[in-house]
């Protein structure tokens, strides 16, 4: 097989807009497979890694895609042609994390998912006029007519789903559901503090709602997420600049809480977070932090209730396994996560990144 022409969005440099342009993509090695792309969400992390952190530029990002499966190499066996997959983060597979059930602490996540430190003779499967273009972001590069994974991260769901929304439940759904589920353990009755109704906030509030938590309270600035919040199932929604003080304005809500979820990165507002916690509690953080931030609490607090704080990576989740959960749930009606997309044309790229900056979309969706 030749090279294909592809069309895929590059970011030349730091800061620089997304730009369209033909590109050619190698065709699948042995272990890889071909999708051609249907919808691809965008995520923080793609923003992130558009202005600033350090990935190898010019780059595809972009790792929330779902699409039809074209070709298979042929070590290939679970995934075939025609399937309608949706595409989740990278992972070795073999290394200690890997084999007990942790991919996202894969020892080799920032070398396979952002292409930090990857070796110098790993070829790459994109180019621009004959110019490597640093391909396999989260394993996919999925900003892009044309994508290539591999088994691991590729989970294959029913043909009656909707395939151009589900791209989202590979990272950012599966990050705030996943922490509620998977790390934090939220059983029915307990309750659970949000702090940030963004998409990974919103996504902890379904899964929380699926779970029958008991108090779920949202604590965000934005009006119109607050109102989505209480829709989706949150019980209590604060605005942190018209109440001075959250932590007592929770704990006269519900005397605290079992659970709190910060997805702001915030010192401040996760020094809040943790004083909410009932005994036993447990903080769980996704939010990128100042560079320099340093945990904001009280040792002999956190010592006199018994509890933790910890970050976690996409959800603890095991795409093959949470991905077709998140999807039973969402049959089933309990876990409307279409409520948080906003579909973008693919050539809209830039427009679905501002819409997201300034909130006027809480999760993206380009659709090819
Ligand atoms: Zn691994
Ligand atoms: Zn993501």
């Amino acid at each position: 097989m030749s090279m294909l022409n592809i069309r895929a969005a590059i970011v030349k440099e730091i800061g620089a807009p997304w730009e369209i342009f033909d590109v050619q993509l190698a065709p699948p090695g042995p272990d890889e497979i071909l999708i051609r792309m249907v919808g691809t969400g965008m995520c923080h992390t793609d923003i992130i890694c558009r202005t600033g952190f350090p990935v190898p530029m010019p780059i595809v990002l972009g790792h929330e895609g779902a699409g039809v499966v074209e070709s298979v190499g042929k070590a290939v066996t679970k995934v075939k042609p025609g399937d309608h997959v949706v595409l989740s983060f990278d992972s070795c597979g073999s290394c200690r994390n890997c084999t007990h059930h942790q991919p996202a602490y894969c020892f080799e996540f920032l070398p396979r998912n952002f292409g930090i430190g990857r070796k110098a003779d790993h070829g790459s499967a994109l180019s621009l006029n004959g110019e490597p273009l640093t391909a396999g972001f989260f394993g996919q590069s999925s900003f892009a007519t044309h994508a290539l994974a591999r088994e691991i991260n590729t989970v294959v769901i029913a043909k009656d789903l909707p395939l151009e929304i589900m791209g989202p439940l590979g990272c950012g759904i599966q990050t705030g559901a996943g922490a509620v589920a998977n790390s934090l353990g939220l059983r029915a009755g307990d309750s659970l503090a949000v702090f940030g109704g963004g998409a990974v906030g919103l996504s902890a509030v379904l899964a929380a709602r699926a779970l029958d938590a008991g108090t779920i309270v949202v604590v965000e600035p934005t009006a119109e997420r607050r109102a989505l919040a209480l829709e989706l199932g949150a019980t209590h929604a604060i605005d942190p600049r018209v109440t001075s003080d959250v932590l007592a304005e929770i704990k006269s809500l519900c005397g605290g809480v079992n659970y709190a979820f910060d997805t702001t990165g915030i010192p401040a507002v996760i020094g809040v977070a943790i004083e909410t916690l009932l005994p036993g509690g447990v903080l769980g953080m996704v939010g990128a932090p100042p560079p320099d931030a340093m945990m904001p609490a009280s040792l002999m607090s956190m010592l006199a209730r018994g509890v933790g704080a910890k970050y976690i990576l996409e959800g603890d989740s095991e795409p093959q396994v949470f991905i077709p959960k998140m999807i039973d749930w969402y049959r089933a009606g309990k876990f409307p996560f279409d409520r948080l997309i906003k579909k973008f044309p693919f050539e809209a790229i830039n427009e679905a990144a501002h819409a997201s900056e300034i909130g006027e979309a809480i999760k993206p969706v380009l659709i090819f």
